[in-house]
């Protein structure tokens, strides 16, 4: 997410001159607290020559040292489709400007011993040239499906849960240079604009670019869907980004930002076990509340976190946007079991869900009508109708009004 103008500086000039001198020593003390970049020996990646790799078939894509081509991207998923069709399904979230497909992939465990599943969802690279997550998603897609059976962790995690992963969200943009290399992808779209701006802003601010088809495809998507959790997945720098992105934590604090600490402190935590260097480029704990780095509008965290109900969270996995490609594995080991765990953080949305029986209601106004099966639920802030006529009987989650109600169906 990393952009070259000097954000924070931007942020700070705001804060001095529209808050005054007390914002200011809070904001002088907070950089303070931040390391300079070069406290902290060199990423792995600053020490090596640079080489970008394509693999031109998926045997050897499956060596998981070398980047896809488009072809092999598309093949790649597609054969996941294939080889797994009782654990998933390919979906086409939309088509970027020049007609490339934007996928999404669908996993979830063959068992039906669970009988709600709440959704999750992985998306990467909305900047083209940030690279090492859609990497690390396409090898996430093979893990899992590879896994189911096998490894227990994995199973229990696909049978109650599931899980959609884009690996590319914006392939115009990494294919820039054409379809057999991302030597030459670049931040933006066909059209010059950058997605992670080009959202509508819950607060007021107009984009500047008309909403790309990119986004729309994902708006669409997202609307369709009852996702509880998502992460987005830039490179540039090295750090969990949390809601606001456009505020920072003195002007306004997101409802979860404790469970958002929480969460971010384990993934951090846990790809250090591997690799006691990650993570220390922006912040010492490896977290931080985005608008506190710098302030920035129309981004997508900040638009489903606020309209959909999501908890979205901005992770920025590698310093290099473009890892070399024969690093491209130790990112993967240090940072696998921390993806794999986040989505199992769905599960742990308790502190803030409210249970609601479909025959009660409490706080929250449900109206249940049985012989059609379906739901309103009304809150202060919002009224959603829900169809759950076709599902069968069980629990539900659904998100409402920033939390996740836990519907029961008879
Ligand atoms: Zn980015």
């Amino acid at each position: 997410m990393f952009f070259p103008l000097n954000k924070k500086n931007v942020a700070l000039w705001r804060n001095v001159t529209t808050l005054g001198l007390f914002l200011f020593l809070v904001t002088i003390s907070a950089n303070a607290q931040a390391p300079r970049p070069d406290a902290f020996p060199p990423a792995p990646d600053t020490l090596e020559p640079k080489a970008v790799v394509m693999a031109n078939t998926i045997e050897e894509m499956l060596t998981w040292d070398k980047y896809p081509t488009y072809d092999v991207y598309v093949a790649m998923m597609q054969q996941f489709a294939d080889s797994f069709p009782t654990l998933c399904y390919l979906d086409t979230i939309g088509l970027s400007i020049q007609g490339r497909l934007i996928l999404s992939l669908a996993i979830t465990g063959s068992s039906d011993n669970d009988l709600y599943r709440p959704q999750f969802f992985y998306s990467s690279t909305i900047h083209g040239d940030e690279l090492t997550g859609f990497y690390l998603m396409l090898r996430l897609c093979d893990t899992l499906l590879r896994s189911y059976g096998s490894s227990e962790s994995i199973t229990k995690l696909l049978d109650r849960t599931r899980i959609y992963i884009n690996p590319l969200s914006n392939p115009d943009g990494t294919y820039r240079g054409g379809d057999s290399t991302v030597a030459l992808s670049w931040r933006f779209n066909a059209d010059s604009v950058d997605l992670n701006r080009n959202y509508p802003d819950p607060f007021g601010t107009p984009p500047l670019d008309s909403l790309q088809p990119e986004n729309k495809a994902m708006i669409d998507y997202v609307e369709q869907h009852h996702f509880l959790l998502s992460a987005n997945l830039h490179g540039g720098s090295e750090v969990m980004n949390y809601p606001w992105d456009s505020f920072t934590s003195f002007e306004r604090l997101n409802e979860y930002s404790s469970w958002w600490k929480q969460v971010s402190k384990r993934f951090v935590d846990t790809c250090r076990l591997r690799n006691n260097r990650l993570f220390r480029n922006v912040s010492p704990t490896g977290y931080i509340n985005g608008g506190d780095w710098y302030v920035i509008h129309n981004g997508r965290q900040d638009y489903f976190n606020y309209y959909h109900n999501m908890r979205e969270l901005t992770m920025e996995l590698s310093i290099s946007k473009k890892l070399s490609s024969h690093l491209l594995n130790h990112y993967w080991q240090s940072q696998a079991q921390a993806l794999i765990n986040y989505i199992d953080e769905i599960h742990h949305l308790d502190d803030t869900l409210v249970s609601i029986p479909t025959r009660q209601a409490t706080s929250f106004k449900v109206y249940p009508n049985p012989t059609r099966g379906k739901i309103t639920v009304t809150t202060p802030h919002a009224q959603r109708h829900y169809d759950l006529g076709d599902r069968p009987a069980g629990v539900y989650f659904i998100p409402v009004d920033g939390k996740a109600v836990k519907v029961i169906k008879y």
